[in-house]
């Protein structure tokens, strides 16, 4: 079994002291800031003037540039989107770094498709959280944490391990378990399980149930009560006992239907073609095909979102979810 680290295995010394500057205030930045700053570390918010910077002041955080803050921190976490993060490192963050510092990130994607070439007289290491930023926070503000990972490119303090460790303490992370990995698992695994499970596998599974459905005739709005609204009270169940603790709580009836039906939905072939999906992020082709598409402005990216957000499992949803203001987006 791999090696779990939790808050008692810590060594907070490794970052009293140190100055933490985290780059960008999205989903990641604002979580990390605040989180770390209520663990008593000393955090500044390097952003570009606009919307984040005026919701980091607003949260009561000692906020500057993107220059200025990695030019003043020992610790610098990169929390901006990942195709922005080579532009803006190369012009205001690299000028900025010294000797010794830490250059963190929350996602290898970088540093593993050589999109960043770190000096090599910095500490390079990620401390990625396996959950999106708000619940980073959210978890945070009620006692708990969303499990991280943390691995280590290049050491040349000696202190690169104790300082990532500190780092996913401060954010919590270690409440719920931190592990140990690399650049380049971290880098595969997270992107085949967005890609084939989590948001892709998931958001085609959804919608070939949800359109099977309403091609046979039957209400689109019940096809989304039990297509989409339904998944996350069983992912809930999953989340607390695993796929036993799900099939606990459902009826024989539905278990029976789980063991016969699933095998033949997400059958041999859909294990074929996860491995060709892993295939394409070791290869580097995902990663080429994204960061072409950045440079060309996105105009695929573009034309598909724009086309899936007409699908009418969209337009059913938004009109339910209006009358379940429980359930409203924040
Ligand atoms: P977001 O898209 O939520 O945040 C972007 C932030 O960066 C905003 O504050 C934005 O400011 C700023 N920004 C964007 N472009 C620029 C630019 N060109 N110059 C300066 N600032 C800019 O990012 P995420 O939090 O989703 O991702 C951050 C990192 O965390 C990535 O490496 C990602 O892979 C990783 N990660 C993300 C997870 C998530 O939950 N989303 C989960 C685990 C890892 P403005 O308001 O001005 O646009
Ligand atoms: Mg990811
Ligand atoms: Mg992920």
């Amino acid at each position: 079994m791999a090696k779990v680290y939790y808050n008692g295995d810590v060594n907070d010394a490794a970052i009293q002291g140190k100055k933490v500057a985290i780059i960008g205030y999205g989903s990641q930045g604002h979580a990390h800031a605040l989180n770390l700053k209520e663990s008593g570390i000393d955090v500044v918010v390097g952003i570009r003037p606009g919307k984040s910077q005026e919701k980091a002041k607003e949260d009561g955080l000692e906020v500057t540039t993107v220059r200025e803050a990695a030019e003043q921190a020992d610790i610098i976490m990169i929390l901006l989107p990942d195709e922005s993060q080579p532009k803006v490192y190369k012009e205001e963050i690299e000028p900025g770094l010294k000797e010794g510092n830490s250059l963190v990130f929350a996602h290898g994607f970088n540093i593993h498709f050589n999109q960043i070439v770190p000096p090599a007289n910095v500490d390079v290491f990620l401390v990625a959280p396996k959950g999106p930023g708000h619940l980073v926070r959210r978890t945070f503000t009620e006692g708990a944490g969303v499990p991280a990972l943390f691995g280590i490119f290049q050491d040349v303090t000696g202190n690169a391990k104790d300082i990532a460790l500190a780092y996913a303490k401060g954010v919590g992370g270690a409440r719920a378990g931190v592990l140990e990995t690399t650049f380049k698992e971290e880098t595969e695994t997270d992107l085949f399980g967005e890609q084939a499970v989590l948001c892709g596998g998931l958001s085609s599974l959804v919608k070939a149930g949800f359109e099977t459905l309403v091609e046979a005739g039957y209400q689109p709005e019940v096809a989304y009560f039990e297509c989409l609204h339904e998944l996350k009270l069983i992912v809930d169940l999953m989340y607390e006992g695993g796929l036993e603790g799900m099939r606990y709580s459902i009826s024989d009836t539905a278990q029976w239907g789980d063991f016969v039906s699933g095998p033949r939905v997400v059958d041999a072939g859909a294990k074929e073609r996860m491995k060709d999906v892993l295939t394409d992020i070791q290869n580097g082709t995902f990663a080429k095909g994204w960061i072409l598409e950045n440079q060309a402005n996105r105009p695929e990216f573009t034309a598909i979102n724009a086309n899936e957000s007409e699908h009418l499992i969209e337009k059913v949803g938004r009109d339910l979810r209006k009358m379940m203001p429980f359930v409203n987006a924040k």
